[in-house]
């Protein structure tokens, strides 16, 4: 992919959907917002998974926790490092991700699956930003699909099972056990071109766009500029005060020399 072009990703389009000017700062002007620390145990936890599907896809099968679930599928057998999608209106911008895994199906359909660690097992829909991020895996395996999208893909909840738990083994391994669930999850990709379409439009904009609503950071900013504000000021005006001693102590100085 040509370097001079904008790559977009499911995360960082996932930031313009949740507040258009974090991402118009990270995208255009290399400015992330702030990151907490990251629990290393999810990705401790994704690594194992993925030795385990590794594993599967060198015997050219599915996980047997997957074939009830997905029948007659089998993991892609060279699944890529990165895919690319090339946004046909946009030549300037392209797609791009690493998908977790892909499953293939008889018919020569490709299907993106994405692994998921949780605490406890969501209950409900899947979250939007999951929805989001499988459509544009659907996109980024559209040569795959022979120009294509899928409308489906797959999530899979791995998450700690209480029920599971044996309290009377010695074995501290057996303490925790983890159980999951397959999601088969629709997806509306022409909602998604739409969002991307509207993410470039942001893009090529000269001005900063609104803050997303449920973001607490740049309220805070607001609220405390008046204080930063204040504080320059007296910094400021100490600085020339210090300035103004230092002449005068130096014409002093001047003076008992002559
Ligand atoms: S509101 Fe939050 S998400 Fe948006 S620019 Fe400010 S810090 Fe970033």
């Amino acid at each position: 992919m040509n370097r001079e072009k904008t790559g977009l990703s499911a995360h960082s389009l996932n930031i313009f959907r949740e507040c258009e000017r974090c991402f118009y700062l990270q995208v255009k002007h290399n400015i992330s917002r702030p990151r907490g620390p990251m629990p290393s145990i999810a990705t401790g936890i994704d690594s194992l998974i993925k030795e385990y599907f590794e594993y599967f896809r060198k015997k050219g099968k599915l996980p047997p926790f997957l074939e009830k679930e997905i029948k007659d599928g089998k993991l892609m057998t060279n699944l890529k490092k990165t895919y690319y999608y090339e946004i046909k209106n946009n030549k300037n911008y392209y797609l791009w991700g690493h998908l977790d895994e892909v499953i293939q199906l008889p018919n020569e359909l490709y299907i993106p699956l994405d692994h998921k660690t949780r605490a406890s097992l969501p209950t409900g829909e899947p979250h939007d930003a999951y929805k989001f991020q499988l459509s544009i895996y659907s996109l980024l395996l559209t040569k795959e699909n022979n120009g294509n999208e899928v409308e489906f893909g797959y999530l899979i909840y791995y998450y700690p099972e209480k029920e599971l738990i044996d309290y009377n083994s010695n074995e501290i391994k057996n303490i925790i056990n983890f159980s999951f669930e397959v999601k088969k999850v629709d997806l509306d990709i022409n909602k998604t071109k739409q969002i991307i379409e509207d993410a470039i439009r942001c893009l090529k904009s000269d001005k900063l766009p609104k803050t997303g609503e449920n973001c607490e950071y740049c309220k805070w900013i607001e609220k405390t500029k008046i204080y930063y504000i204040e504080n320059s000021i007296k910094e400021e005006k100490n600085e020339k005060v210090e300035i103004k001693i230092v002449e005068k102590e130096n014409e002093e100085y001047k003076e008992t020399l002559f």
